[in-house]
């Protein structure tokens, strides 16, 4: 809370007793209501008040439906491609031994297949950037999927602030990055102060996420997990992890 008064409006600290002691500037720095800048991404060209092409190929794909086509594109070409059939078909045998997926663990699945397009090596390269280098894609196509397999980032992200049906603003939990998200059906869902695990990927002059499957926490879970996790948390570690405790919750 801030208490102000008079002109210095200075922010304040409440003690024990209702007094207030008046913050020294330079001891205000941790209480500057100022947020860091949001990330920009490396996708806009634009000139002035001509829009670059990229910008326009991205307003065009500006909905719910049309940004996930964009990540459908990507597992469309794959399914056909054996080096993305073999990886899938070994993560899912490292997972589910048995074969099989209940009810419960759809969304592991989900997450699963996402680690393997984005984080698996075991061909020389990503499926990801198997696509990149080798779908039929127009210049525009090659150059945001380009920008995804460099800027993609997967991890914890406290959600600041929720615009129904517009975006989402979150905050890597290391604190040093801000991130506008465009996203339309999580909205309903995400609550100011939660922490998802999510994947985002450059969009337009933001971001956006790459699935509809993304776990939503309290703020103190959210703590806990990356105390547990680690900051920086490979999908593929995650994935396995939360099974993992997905599997010991439903025994005990
Ligand atoms: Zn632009």
């Amino acid at each position: 809370m801030f208490l102000t008064f008079g002109r210095a409006a200075r922010p304040v600290l409440p003690t024990a007793r209702g007094a207030a002691i008046l913050l020294q500037p330079w001891l205000s720095r941790p209480f500057d209501p100022m947020p860091p800048p949001f990330t920009d991404n490396p996708l806009c060209s634009c000139i002035e008040t001509e829009p670059c092409a990229l910008c326009r190929f991205c307003k065009a794909h500006n909905t719910q439906r049309g940004r996930k086509a964009l990540c459908e594109k990507v597992t469309r070409y794959l399914v056909l491609q054996p080096v993305y059939q073999h990886a899938l078909a070994q993560a899912m045998h490292a997972l589910f031994p048995d074969k099989i997926v209940h009810d419960d663990e759809k969304d592991i699945c989900t997450m699963l297949f996402e680690a393997v397009l984005f984080e698996d090596t075991s061909a020389g390269t990503t499926p990801f950037s198997y696509f990149v280098d080798n779908a039929p894609l127009s210049p525009d196509e090659k150059r945001l999927y380009t920008a995804w397999r460099s800027h993609t980032r997967h991890g914890l992200l406290a959600v600041e602030k929720v615009i129904p049906g517009e975006e989402v603003h979150v905050a890597a939990l290391t604190g040093e990055k801000r991130y506008r998200v465009y996203e339309q059906r999580a909205t309903t869902t995400l609550k100011k102060g939660a922490v998802v695990m999510a994947r985002i990927v450059p969009f337009l002059n933001a971001w956006m996420f790459t699935t509809e499957t993304i776990l939503s926490f309290s703020g103190s879970a959210g703590e806990r997990l990356q105390a547990s996790y680690g900051l920086v948390i490979p999908q593929f570690v995650f994935v396995r992890k939360y099974h993992e405790d997905h599997k010991r919750r439903m025994a005990g």
